[in-house]
C-alpha cells in the first residue's frame, strides 16, 4: 500500500478554499491514500460542475420555454450528478461512483441522440470525456467496454434514426462526427498510456517500499545481533582475563611460598589464555574479511596431506566426546590448487563444531573429485542437528542456535560466518543439511584450478 500522503501542495487562497470545500464532501476513508482522495476529488468536483451546469441551463429555459418532459428529465440529471457525491460518501468507493458516472454517460449520448434524433452539436464534446472518465475511474479494461458499447449504441442509432447534428451544423456532421470519434479514440489511448505508466509507478513504488523495509528491518537485525555480541563478548574476554590475572597471583604467591604443586594453576592460566586467543583470532579474521582485506596463498598441494594434518589436530577433540572421528579422501584426487591454510581453518572450523555437538556419534570428513573441475568437501555428524528454521541464519554472523551461557562459552558464533566467507573467497558455496536429533551434513565444492579470476 502506498502511503498516504499528508503534505498538501501550496496552492492560491481562492483554489485552496475550493479544494477544501469539495474534500470535506470525501468521506474519511478515501482521504489517506493520495490516488484514491484525487479520485474522489474528481468526483466530486466534476458531479458538482456539471449539476451546476445543467442548473443554470434548466432554470434559463424554465423561464424562457414550456415546461415539458424535456423540463424534467434535465431535473432527473440535476438530481442524478448532485447524488452521485453523496453515493460516493455511502459506499465509500470512488471507483464504484465513478463507474455509475461512466455509465450515465454512455447511457445518456445515445439516450440524447434518441430523444431528438440528432446529436445536438455541443453533445459532441462529451464524447472524448467518456474514455477518459471511465478509464481513470474503472480501468483500462472497463473503459474499453464503455467506448465499445457507446461506439455500438451509436452505430445502432444511426441505423434507426436520421443521423445529423444541429441543423445549423448539419453541413459539417461528417467532419465533426469523425472530429469526435478520433478525438474519443484518441483520448482512450491517452488514459490508457495514464492508467499503466500509473500502475507501473505504483508498483514500483511497492516494490522499493518493500525493498526499503526488507533493508532496514536486516540493518536493525545485523544491528541488534552485533549490540548482542559485543555484550557477549565484552563477557567472554572478561571471563578469561579474570582467570589469568587471579590463577598468576596465586601462581606468584605459591612460588614465594615453594608450594611444590602449581602446575594445575598453570594449566589453568594456559587454558583460559588459548580461549582468549581463539575468541581474538576470530575476532580478528572476521574484521578482515568484512574489510576484505584478507590475504589468500594459492598453491598447489594433494588433500591427502591436508587430511593427515588435520587427523592430528581432530583426533583429540573427537575422542573428548566419545566420538568416532574418519577421515576419507579419495585417494585418486591428485593435487588441487588451493590456499592450503585456509582450507585448513574452514574443514577444522566445521570438523570442530561436529566435534562439539555430538556425543559418542560419528564424525566424517570426506573429499571426493565432482567431475573434471570441482573437489567437493564434506563434514558429517550424527549429533544434536540444528532446527530446520534455523539453518539459513547459522552462517550470519554472532548467531548461536542456542544462546545459552554453556554453548556461548563453547564458541562466539562466528565461526560459520568465517567459514562460508573463506569458502566464498575460496571460489565456492556451502550449505548444510540438518534434521533435529540426527546430525548435520555440511558441504561445499571447489573449483579444482583456484576460483577464476575475472
Ligand atoms: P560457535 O562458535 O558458537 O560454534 P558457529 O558460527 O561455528 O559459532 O556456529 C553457529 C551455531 O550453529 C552454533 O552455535 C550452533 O548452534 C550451530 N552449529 C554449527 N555447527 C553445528 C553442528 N555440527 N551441529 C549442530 N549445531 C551446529
Amino acid at each position: 500500500m502506498v502511503a498516504g500522503d499528508q503534505t498538501e501542495e501550496k496552492r492560491p487562497a481562492p483554489l485552496g478554499a475550493v479544494i477544501d470545500a469539495v474534500d470535506r464532501l470525501i468521506p474519511p476513508a478515501l482521504r489517506h491514500d493520495r490516488e484514491e482522495k484525487m479520485r474522489a476529488r474528481v468526483l466530486v468536483a466534476s458531479s458538482i460542475g456539471i449539476g451546476l451546469l445543467v442548473t443554470v441551463s434548466q432554470t434559463i429555459r424554465a423561464f424562457t420555454l414550456p415546461i415539458t418532459a424535456t423540463f424534467f428529465s434535465g431535473v432527473a440529471v440535476i438530481i442524478f450528478f448532485y447524488a452521485l457525491p453523496w453515493f460516493q460518501w455511502v459506499t465509500r468507493s470512488s471507483r464504484l461512483a465513478g463507474g455509475v458516472l461512466s455509465l450515465a454517460l454512455v447511457l445518456a449520448l445515445p439516450a440524447i441522440h434518441y430523444q431528438v434524433h440528432h446529436f445536438p452539436a455541443p453533445v459532441l464534446v462529451f464524447f472524448p470525456a467518456v474514455p477518459v472518465v471511465a478509464t481513470f475511474f474503472v480501468g483500462i479494461r472497463l473503459g474499453l467496454v464503455a467506448v465499445l458499447a457507446l461506439a455500438g449504441a451509436v452505430v445502432g442509432l444511426v441505423r434507426a434514426l436520421p443521423w445529423g447534428l444541429s441543423p445549423e451544423y448539419a453541413d459539417y456532421t461528417p467532419t465533426l462526427a469523425a472530429s469526435a470519434a478520433v478525438c474519443t479514440a484518441i483520448c482512450y489511448l491517452l488514459a490508457v498510456v495514464y492508467e499503466r505508466n500509473h500502475r507501473r509507478n505504483e508498483a514500483d513504488l511497492k516494490r522499493i517500499n518493500q525493498e526499503l523495509a526488507a533493508a532496514r528491518a536486516r540493518a536493525e537485525e545485523a544491528d541488534r545481533r552485533k549490540t548482542e555480541f559485543l555484550r557477549h563478548m565484552s563477557h567472554e574476554l572478561r571471563t578469561p582475563l579474570n582467570a589469568i590475572v587471579g590463577y598468576s597471583e596465586l601462581l606468584t604467591e605459591e612460588l614465594e611460598e615453594g608450594d611444590p604443586e602449581p602446575r594445575a594453576d598453570a594449566e589453568k592460566i594456559g587454558a583460559a589464555s588459548r580461549h582468549l586467543l581463539g575468541l581474538i583470532n576470530d575476532l580478528l579474521d572476521i574484521s578482515k574479511i568484512e574489510a576484505g582485506a584478507i590475504a589468500l596463498h594459492f598453491e598447489e598441494f594433494a588433500p591427502t596431506e591436508l587430511f593427515t594434518d588435520l587427523e592430528g589436530t581432530l583426533a583429540p577433540l573427537a575422542s573428548g566426546n566419545g566420538n568416532r572421528l574418519t577421515l576419507d579422501v579419495d585417494a585418486a584426487l591428485g593435487v588441487i590448487r588451493s590456499d592450503r591454510q585456509r582450507l585448513h581453518q574452514i574443514l577444522l572450523n566445521l570438523a570442530g563444531n561436529a566435534c562439539k555437538f555430538t556425543r559418542d556419534g560419528a564424525i566424517t570428513v570426506r573429499c571426493r573429485r565432482d567431475g573434471d573441475a570441482q573437489v567437493t568437501f564434506e563434514v558429517a555428524d550424527t549429533g544434536v542437528g540444528i532446527d530446520p528454521a534455523r539453518q539459513s541464519e547459522i552462517f550470519e554472523p554472532f548467531v548461536q542456535v542456542d544462546a545459552s551461557v554453556e554453548r556461548r562459552r563453547q564458541g562466539t558464533g562466528l565461526g560459520l560466518a568465517i567459514t562460508r566467507k573463506l569458502v566464498e573467497h575460496l571460489g565456492g558455496t556451502i550449505s548444510v543439511r540438518s534434521a533435529l536429533g540426527q546430525g548435520s551434513t555440511f558441504t561445499f565444492a571447489l573449483p579444482r584450478a583456484g576460483p577464476s579470476t575475472g
